[in-house]
């Protein structure tokens, strides 16, 4: 990793995205300390960011806040074992049953702090607020500093790609609330949670695409189409084009979930 490719994209906001798609991790200089803004998935390169940050500004960090509890977010937490964890408390939750499960091998430290709703970070004048959603999974969070209008999304946002939307809490409906209230605080700049740094029109677009794809899936529900049958149709939406491998089969089966329960 080369810390050539941390970018200052504000006065106080840091960020770091391995490759084009992989998840970002980012940092947030306040008065007197540091915000790490998720934790990404490799600890190498996280304890890296870590030096690089504590150095560059001569503050160390004092809390790092995880957005969600997918793996890229969360297995780079061990590097901050000195520091307060904070997630919203359904994070928290799910993240604790992943450990136990399919994370177990991964040295994950979890939040210590919780929340439900809204949380915020005071120094001196700054505030850094903290706010859940839920939509790309249960207890997702947004990151907002007023000051800079600057939006963190976690994976609220995939910037100029499919989204990953297969996790089995995801909830469309939500997560369009959720770019809706992202989209209100009209925000000078947006750092998704994955691919490139973006905007409200990044978020409009995110947002489009959510609506999209449910619309879809409730009309396919609506005419009684089974999953195999929406997979195999020849009117998906454009965009499915795009995604990975697997992905928009999970996405078509988490939304088919919540659709068929309302
Ligand atoms: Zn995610």
């Amino acid at each position: 990793m080369k810390t050539k490719n941390i970018l200052q994209l504000t006065h106080s906001v840091w960020d770091y995205s391995p490759s084009e798609t992989s998840s970002h991790m980012s940092f947030i200089e306040l008065d007197t300390f540091l915000i790490m803004v998720d934790t990404g998935m490799d600890p190498a390169k996280t304890k890296i960011m870590r030096e690089f940050a504590e150095t560059k500004t001569g503050k160390n960090f004092k809390y790092v806040l995880i957005t969600h509890h997918h793996g890229d977010h969360t297995f780079g937490t061990n590097i901050f074992k000195d520091c307060d964890i904070i997630s919203s408390k359904s994070a928290k939750k799910i993240l604790e049953k992943k450990v136990q499960g399919d994370y177990k091998d991964k040295e994950i430290v979890l939040p210590n702090i919780t929340f439900e709703g809204e949380y915020e970070i005071v120094d001196g004048s700054r505030i850094v607020k903290f706010i859940e959603t839920n939509g790309h999974t249960q207890g997702s969070s947004f990151v907002y500093l007023p000051d800079e209008n600057v939006v963190l999304t976690g994976d609220l946002l995939f910037a100029d790609m499919f989204p990953f939307a297969g996790d089995p809490s995801v909830n469309p409906y939500l997560w369009i609330e959720a770019f809706q209230q992202m989209i209100d605080l009209k925000p000078n700049m947006v750092i998704p949670g994955h691919g490139p740094i973006s905007s409200i029109v990044g978020l409009k677009e995110g947002q489009k695409l959510i609506k999209e794809m449910l619309e879809f899936i409730e009309g396919k529900v609506e005419q009684n189409c089974s999953v195999k049958e929406i997979l195999q149709s020849d009117d998906l939406p454009d965009f499915t084009k795009e995604a990975f491998e697997g992905w928009l089969k999970m996405t078509v089966e988490a939304f088919y979930k919540v659709v068929e329960e309302k």
